[in-house]
């Protein structure tokens, strides 16, 4: 039998987003790291290469797909469908829209692929899906590596992503990771390390939603890491900056740039979406402290939250110059299906699109409290305008050129 597995993206604002920011995707190479070797594979990211169904043929197909690429997902299992193939759709949207997915698909797959991959296989090689398949948290001890050849690291601009946990402790109202993965679920660091180990690149993404969520557990693998000489990125919360040991750790094994939830500089925004810890008045010191590292601090400035009014860009755009980001991009928040916001949108009854292609960051598809759908959307690109404008772009430059060298500075965009 072969398989086509598919990450469907269609040309958006968030698309562009994640092409900046990403390695390979979790969901097609979780798929194919679980795919026995017997069958035929055959994998595409469009996030990296659009397909064209008329090119590919497979006996299955298995989409996935987040909420922005919901109309691309359906238009390519719309068109496998006629061409006779069998079609499932999987992924973040397909968990939270199961009943939508399943109009087109011959089966649906919610939650982690890995506990239902095999009964799925099985029923497509008889040709009997059922209609739905209920993936359940899966044990990380048991996950294979991801394959490195169907899809390589030079396609990725040499950038690999090796998973180290799923789930996250906290619950911010935006964020779909918790109702997806739930709480927190480490891999064994041997098996971490010597995927690692076998790589082709040394420029490693350290695939977690909380990477240092668990102290011990994070100090054992930076420890682990430092023999390999690796540069890596990874996600973790702004606490890293108060732990001058956890701090010194990562920086050893490799740590060069954090992608770090700052989202807004509105106190009582942060603390409605669940993001208390995240402190304002501390960020300048925090931010500084990791950059004594050497380590470059990238975060979203999210829009549109109840607390903002039409002065938050400019008062955004400052504070996040002020307190030293390196990278950000604007975004207005997303009410993904599945997320505390979108749920209070529903209730509020304040949600304005249907169309899945405008969920992508760059439009209001609700109706902000304290400001117009206009004002939202110009108001991002108002804060881009300021962030980067030539003067704070160049002390920016001027800066970062003593804290992580030329060399490094030029690659930060
Ligand atoms: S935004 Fe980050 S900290 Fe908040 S729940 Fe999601 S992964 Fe966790």
């Amino acid at each position: 039998m072969k398989i086509c597995l598919i990450k469907a993206s269609a040309p958006s604002y968030f698309k562009d987003y994640k092409k900046a920011r990403g390695g390979p995707p979790q969901s097609i190479f979780s798929a194919a790291a679980a795919t026995p070797r017997h069958f035929q594979l055959e994998m595409h990211d469009e996030t990296i290469r659009m397909v064209d169904p008329r090119k590919v043929t497979a006996d299955l197909v298995v989409l996935f797909f987040a909420t922005p690429d919901a109309n691309r997902g359906y238009e390519l299992a719309s068109a496998f469908s006629e061409k006779g193939s069998q079609v499932v759709i999987g992924g973040l949207h397909a968990t939270f829209m199961p009943d939508e997915a399943s109009e087109y698909a011959d089966a649906v797959m919610t939650g982690e692929c890995e506990n239902v991959w095999d009964e799925l296989l099985q029923d497509a090689q008889n040709r009997d899906l059922k209609p739905r398949y209920t993936g359940t948290y899966a044990d990380m001890s048991k996950l294979n590596p991801y394959p490195r050849h169907l899809i390589t690291a030079e396609q990725y601009n040499w950038e690999w992503s090796v998973l180290v946990s799923r789930g996250c402790k906290h619950n911010c109202s935006f964020c779909i990771i918790p109702g997806m993965l739930g709480k927190t679920r480490y891999r064994p660091i041997p098996d971490i390390i010597n995927e690692i180990s076998e790589m082709e690149t040394d420029w490693v993404e350290l695939h977690a939603d909380h990477l240092t969520e668990d102290r011990d557990y994070a100090l054992e693998l930076f420890k682990a890491l430092e023999p390999l000489k690796i540069r890596w990125a990874g996600e973790t919360t702004i606490r890293i900056a108060d732990d001058p040991e956890l701090l010194e750790a990562a920086a050893r094994s490799g740590a060069k740039y954090l992608l770090i939830g700052i989202e807004t500089p509105s106190k009582a925004a942060l603390k409605r979406a669940g993001k208390g810890f995240v402190k304002p008045e501390n960020l300048k010191s925090q931010i500084s402290n990791i950059h004594a590292h050497g380590i470059i601090v990238d975060t979203t400035a999210i829009f549109g939250f109840d607390e903002h009014t039409p002065e938050i860009f400019i008062e955004t755009a400052k504070f996040y110059h002020e307190i030293g980001v390196d990278i950000t991009a604007p975004a207005i928040a997303i009410p993904f299906p599945g997320s505390r916001f979108y749920k209070q949108l529903e209730q509020e009854d304040r949600l304005l699109s249907d169309n899945w292609g405008e969920y992508d960051g760059a439009h209001a598809v609700y109706q902000p409290k304290n400001m117009s759908c206009e004002e939202l959307e110009a108001g991002a690109e108002e804060f881009s305008q300021h962030f980067y404008s030539v003067s704070r772009s160049a002390s920016r430059k001027l800066r970062q050129i003593k804290d992580f060298g030329l060399a490094t500075t030029l690659q930060i965009s």
